[in-house]
């Protein structure tokens, strides 16, 4: 990013005196520019630069009878450390730092004068700059924590519904333009309802995470698991067929299997979960999401239907309803 230009912070309109100007015109052009200093130029070159305090200083003496300085060019401060209109605000703060010196002539790319910059100036504004800068990226990094948080469910740490839908809508948009299968596995806790009367909420809740995280476990990268709202979890399977979503979906059940996590009032004994999948091919384009996401619901009502702890596959397509 850029420190802004030297043309906008100068002072423009500065009146020059010429070398053979007297001590009085100098003192009256110094009233006039009121930024306490007077360039020198020859051509409208800057060959030397006059400050008020300097002239003040020098028109004490003269009037005191200790000096005999009369004219500009034996006044002014020389050589001048010149800045150009077109020099990086950056590189000149870290000149005008080196050298010590408290007002700059600006001149453009044929040496001509335009203006004045104080030291002051430039540092305070490259030190403004820093700062808006560094705001910029901690307000960036806050922004993208929010929308991330915005997007999570807080409790089990994954997607939430909102960032379901936008996943989904982009998956199907961008998997249908390129010709791609996705597939989708609509997952529930078995007797989950049960568990919680036996249990406790509490306890209800930290299944719920451990179940969450083991699904994350077992699916590969490309995969996204979403809290579909409850104790349903939905996955989201790009450029994956029908079969591949079926080994998906018994790795899920596997996996929560294998925490083996003690359920009393269900006939496995242990917590269990049932999955619904289906897939959108590339052959019927006229699939919306929508529909997709109600085809791995009926399959998970199958699943329910056939004992629970199982996978089973969407069949029959149905895309004349929309579920929102
Ligand atoms: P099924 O095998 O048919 O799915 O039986 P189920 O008892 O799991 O199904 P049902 O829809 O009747 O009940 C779901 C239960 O899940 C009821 C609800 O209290 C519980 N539940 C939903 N969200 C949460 C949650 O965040 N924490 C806990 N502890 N329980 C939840
Ligand atoms: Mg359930
Ligand atoms: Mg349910």
């Amino acid at each position: 990013m850029g420190y802004g230009s030297i043309e906008s912070i100068m002072s423009k309109d500065v009146l020059c005196a010429s070398p053979e100007d007297t001590l009085a015109d100098l003192l009256s052009m110094l009233h006039k520019n009121r930024i306490g200093c007077v360039p020198v130029c020859e051509d409208d070159v800057p060959v030397g630069m006059i400050t008020e305090r300097d002239a003040v200083e020098i028109a004490a003496r003269v009037l005191a009878g200790k000096e005999d300085r009369q004219v500009a060019a034996d006044v002014m401060s020389s050589p001048v450390t010149i800045i150009r209109a077109s020099d990086s605000l950056e590189e000149s703060a870290v000149r005008a730092q080196s050298v010590h010196i408290r007002y700059f002539p600006v001149v453009g790319d044929d040496g001509r004068i335009q203006g004045v910059v104080t030291q002051n100036e430039l540092l305070s504004r490259r030190l403004i700059q820093e700062l808006v800068e560094e705001q910029t990226v901690h307000l960036s990094t806050a922004n993208k924590r929010l929308d991330k948080l915005a997007k999570l469910d807080g409790m089990l740490g994954i997607g939430n519904r909102r960032w379901m839908e936008e996943r989904l809508v982009s998956t199907h948009e961008q998997l249908q333009r390129e010709g791609k299968p996705y597939s989708l596995a609509m997952c529930d806790v078995d007797h989950f309802k049960l568990y919680n009367d036996h249990y406790g909420h509490l306890a209800g809740d930290r299944v719920l995470k451990r179940i969450a995280q083991r699904l994350v476990e077992v699916l590969r990268g490309a995969d996204q698991v979403f809290r579909f709202g409850g104790e349903e979890l939905l996955v989201v399977l790009p450029e994956t067929v029908m079969e591949e979503a079926i080994r998906a979906g018994e790795r899920i059940c596997e996996g929560v299997r294998t925490l083996e996590i003690p359920h009393a009032e269900s006939a496995p004994g242990i917590v269990t979960v049932s999955c619904g999948v289906a897939s959108a091919s590339p052959a019927e384009p006229q699939w919306r999401w929508q529909g997709v996401v109600q085809l791995a619901d009926v399959a998970l009502y199958s699943a329910k239907s056939k004992g629970r702890n199982c996978v089973v596959i969407a069949s029959e397509v149905n895309d004349d309803e929309e579920t929102g």
